[in-house]
């Protein structure tokens, strides 16, 4: 398990490999997931590297809610009327591949549950 805090979501970030950005602010980035399990499926990244919801620290209070709020600027743009999932992997067994914390957003189609 790779807990380094530079991963390919630092290289997005950074505009060194290419990404489908949907949205970005001073905070963070959404572009869309690489691997799409649903019509819609888009990543929502803070620009801090924080590695995941179990290790971001008090300090990052305000910025994890601006994550939040802007989960529903993104879902909005994509144009997710019906509503959406957001999904936030967290460690090895919560099916974490990067280590770098992101919000899924998944929609455009009924979602089951639970899921696997
Ligand atoms: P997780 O498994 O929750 O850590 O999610 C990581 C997600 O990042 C997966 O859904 C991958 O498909 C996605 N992903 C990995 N590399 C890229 C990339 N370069 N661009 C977009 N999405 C990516």
């Amino acid at each position: 398990m790779n807990q380094n805090t530079e991963t390919i979501f630092s290289k997005i970030i950074r505009k060194e490999i290419p990404a489908n950005i949907v949205y970005e602010d001073d905070l963070c980035l959404a572009f869309t997931d690489v691997n799409p399990q649903a019509p819609v499926h888009i990543l929502l990244i803070p620009k801090k590297p924080i590695v995941n919801i179990d290790t971001a620290q008090q300090e990052d209070q305000a910025l994890l809610g601006h994550l939040l709020l802007t989960v529903r600027k993104v879902a909005a743009q994509a144009g997710l009327k019906n509503g959406y999932r957001i999904v936030m992997n967290t460690g090895n067994d919560g099916g974490q591949s990067v280590y770098h914390l992101h919000i899924h957003i998944l929609g455009g189609r009924s979602l089951s549950w639970p899921p696997g």
